[in-house]
């Protein structure tokens, strides 16, 4: 057990569509936001993304992971390379231990995969489902207080847009729970609120139209320096099939 207070709000175990999508969010309402993971996002191991909202001709799903690694880092989130190895519930929280040391969190959210050695340490509900083990979980709660679940692990479909769907839910759940003043993450137009006698609710902002356009600009900017060129990466393959 450690009585230091934790080093971070929240750590996120996993960079695939789900983890990354939960530590957005978060990271947006403020919460300090360490994602870690090491780097073998199943989406990876996709040829070329042809169902997630958006991408009229499809993207390459490597591509769509580092987009959205960018906007975690624009979020204020941070993101590190490291295999974890065990989760414990601790008196403050949550203690990661990585292949690089420890790390500790007031609230952790599990978005890696299913794999049940991970919870050895933790008094959480779990569900076996043939060769795989989920964490039980309601809108990414699950048994344990400040523990949530998101994606694959929590057994969602087996699709990117639903595991990235299940990690804004998971994060909006912890975000409620934490009773962080909070309405949506929205990002409305000058006077939406306002102009209707209204305070800007928390999580809202109001922008005007300079600011809008300027938004507008940047990103255009971002997602063409993006898509200037084909995405220089290949489909990681099936473990089965990489040398050893
Ligand atoms: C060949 C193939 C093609 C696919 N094509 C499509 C498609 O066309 N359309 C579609 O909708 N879906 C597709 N999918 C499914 C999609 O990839 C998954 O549904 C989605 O990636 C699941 O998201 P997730 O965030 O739950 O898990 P993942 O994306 O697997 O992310 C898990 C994260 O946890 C990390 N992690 C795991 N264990 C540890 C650990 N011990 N320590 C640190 N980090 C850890 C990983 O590095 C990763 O960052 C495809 C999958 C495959 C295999």
């Amino acid at each position: 057990m450690t009585e230091a207070e934790p080093e971070r709000d929240v750590v996120v175990v996993g960079a695939g569509p789900a983890g990354l999508s939960a530590a957005v969010f978060l990271a947006r309402a403020g919460f300090d936001t360490l994602v870690v993971e090491d780097g073998d996002s199943i989406l990876r191991r996709n040829a070329h993304l042809e169902n997630y909202l958006g991408f009229p001709a499809g993207v390459n799903s490597r591509l769509l992971l580092e987009m959205a690694l960018e906007q975690l880092e624009r979020s204020g989130g941070e993101h590190v390379e490291r295999t974890v190895d065990g989760v414990e519930e601790v008196e403050e929280g949550f203690l990661v231990s990585t292949d690089e040391g420890d790390v500790s969190a007031e609230y952790l959210v599990l978005a890696c995969w299913a794999d049940a050695s991970l919870f050895d340490d933790l008094d959480v509900d779990l569900r076996d489902a043939g060769s795989k083990t989920y964490l039980d979980s309601d809108d990414g709660r699950t048994s344990v207080d400040g523990l949530y679940v998101a994606g694959r692990i929590a057994g969602q479909p087996h699709q990117t847009v639903v595991n990235a769907g299940h990690g804004a839910e998971a994060a909006l759940s912890l975000i409620h729970d934490s009773d962080t003043p909070f309405y949506h993450d929205w990002v409305a137009p000058e006077g939406y609120f306002t102009d209707r006698g209204r305070d800007v609710p928390p999580g809202c902002e109001e922008i005007d139209e300079e600011e809008r356009l300027e938004r507008e600009r940047e990103s255009v900017e971002v997602m063409q320096e993006y898509f200037r060129e084909p995405h220089d990466s290949t489909p990681t393959p099936h473990p089965s099939q990489r040398e050893s």
